[in-house]
C-alpha cells in the first residue's frame, strides 16, 4: 500500500507566526483564527463580532464581558457603548 505523502505535505503549510495585536481577541489575547478559551474548535462554533468601533472580539468573549456589571455595556478596548456593527 502506498501512502498519500501529498495529503500530508498540505497539512503542514499551516503557519504560527506570532500573532499580530490586531489579530488578537482583546479580551482573552487568543488569535482569532481560533476560537475563545471556551470552545474546542474554532469557526461557525465560535464566531467573531465586530464593533462599531472597529473592534472585533470573539463573540463568546464580549458575551461574557457584557454581563459583568463593570463593562456597563462598553467596549473593553475603548470603553464607548458597544454597539455590534451589523455584518
Ligand atoms: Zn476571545
Ligand atoms: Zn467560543
Ligand atoms: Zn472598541
Amino acid at each position: 500500500m502506498k501512502m498519500k505523502i501529498k495529503r500530508w505535505q498540505a497539512v503542514a503549510v499551516w503557519k504560527w507566526d506570532l500573532p499580530d495585536e490586531d489579530d488578537v481577541c482583546g479580551i482573552c489575547r487568543n488569535v482569532f483564527d481560533g476560537c475563545c478559551p471556551d470552545c474546542k474548535s474554532p469557526g461557525d462554533d465560535c464566531p467573531l463580532i465586530w464593533g462599531q468601533c472597529s473592534h472585533v472580539f470573539h463573540m463568546h468573549c464580549l458575551l461574557k464581558w457584557l454581563e459583568q456589571e463593570s463593562s456597563r455595556g462598553q467596549c473593553p478596548m475603548d470603553r464607548r457603548p458597544f454597539v455590534a456593527a451589523s455584518a
